[in-house]
């Protein structure tokens, strides 16, 4: 059975959707069958993989809202154990769509759970909010991880996203874990990155990964070439931190 994983922070622009790519492409590197499901409207992880708004004739949205099954949605990547279940700026209209219905908080652990048994870990990309696709999405799987930006106000708005974790825990999926907690974006070079990591380990203590994914042009340049950073640079530096952190990830 394969275990499922959120990614998120309601906090834009931390680096929930490079993670989720990356670090998708080095477990499917490592030999695992990897699905990464894009749950956020503005389709960045669709795109980051290489797929145009234009290709995705079908895309989450249709599997949340109209029921449609996982096999018609899910499309293969141009890395071999690698899928990706595509969003589209069609999702941004189902969180109204689903207002009225009942259960709405069910059906992406509906629609997902079926994928259990043909991947090893499945991600689920988060938008950045906690909106009711956040709320699928934590209701969905087995645990939460959280991607936390080396800056100033790194810790800003984590505490709601506990509060939110909790109120799913108690009312739609009471095994819900913390995974982990992640580091981006850190310059070494700068106190602050060195401080505000202390603050994020004092605060969260083993939760938090060892690996350190350091700011690097060579991640942020990959999705315009719809790659992961292993297909774009395998050599850089941030390529070879996703892979460490990928490693201590499937240690667990
Ligand atoms: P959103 O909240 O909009 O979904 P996000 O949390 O998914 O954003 P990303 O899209 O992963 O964040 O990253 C935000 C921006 O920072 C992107 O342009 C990305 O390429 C860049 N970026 C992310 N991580 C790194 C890194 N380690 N080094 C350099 N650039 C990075
Ligand atoms: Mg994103």
């Amino acid at each position: 059975m394969g275990k499922m994983i959120a990614v998120a922070n309601q906090k834009g622009g931390v680096g929930k959707t490079t993670t989720a790519i990356n670090l998708s492409a080095c477990l499917a590197d490592f030999g695992y069958k990897v699905l990464l499901v894009d749950s956020d409207p503005q389709g960045n992880a669709t795109s980051g993989l290489g797929f145009y708004a234009d290709q995705i004739q079908k895309c989450i949205y249709d599997g949340l809202v109209d029921q449609a099954a996982i096999s018609e949605l899910v499309l293969p990547t141009s890395m071999g154990n690698l899928s990706l279940l595509p969003s589209a700026i069609r999702l941004a209209g189902a969180e109204l769509e689903l207002t009225t219905v009942a259960e709405r908080e069910f059906r992406m652990r509906k629609l997902l759970s079926p994928a259990r048994s043909f991947y090893d870990y499945i991600f689920i990309d988060c938008p950045p909010s906690l909106s009711l696709l956040t709320i699928n999405a934590l209701t969905a799987v087995d645990s939460l991880l959280i991607p936390i930006q080396s800056e100033f106000y790194a810790l800003e708005g984590v505490a709601q996203l506990m509060n939110t974790v909790n109120l799913v825990k108690t009312s739609f999926n009471p095994k819900l874990q913390l995974e982990g907690i992640v580091m981006t974006m850190y310059d070494g070079r700068t106190n602050l990155s060195v401080q505000v990591e202390n603050e994020v380990r004092k605060h969260f203590g083993d939760k938090v990964y060892q690996t350190i994914i350091p700011r690097n042009v060579r991640l942020s340049e990959a999705p315009s070439f719809g790659q992961s950073v292993l297909q774009y640079d395998r050599k850089s530096k941030g390529a070879e931190e996703y892979l460490k952190f990928a490693r201590e990830v499937a240690k667990k």
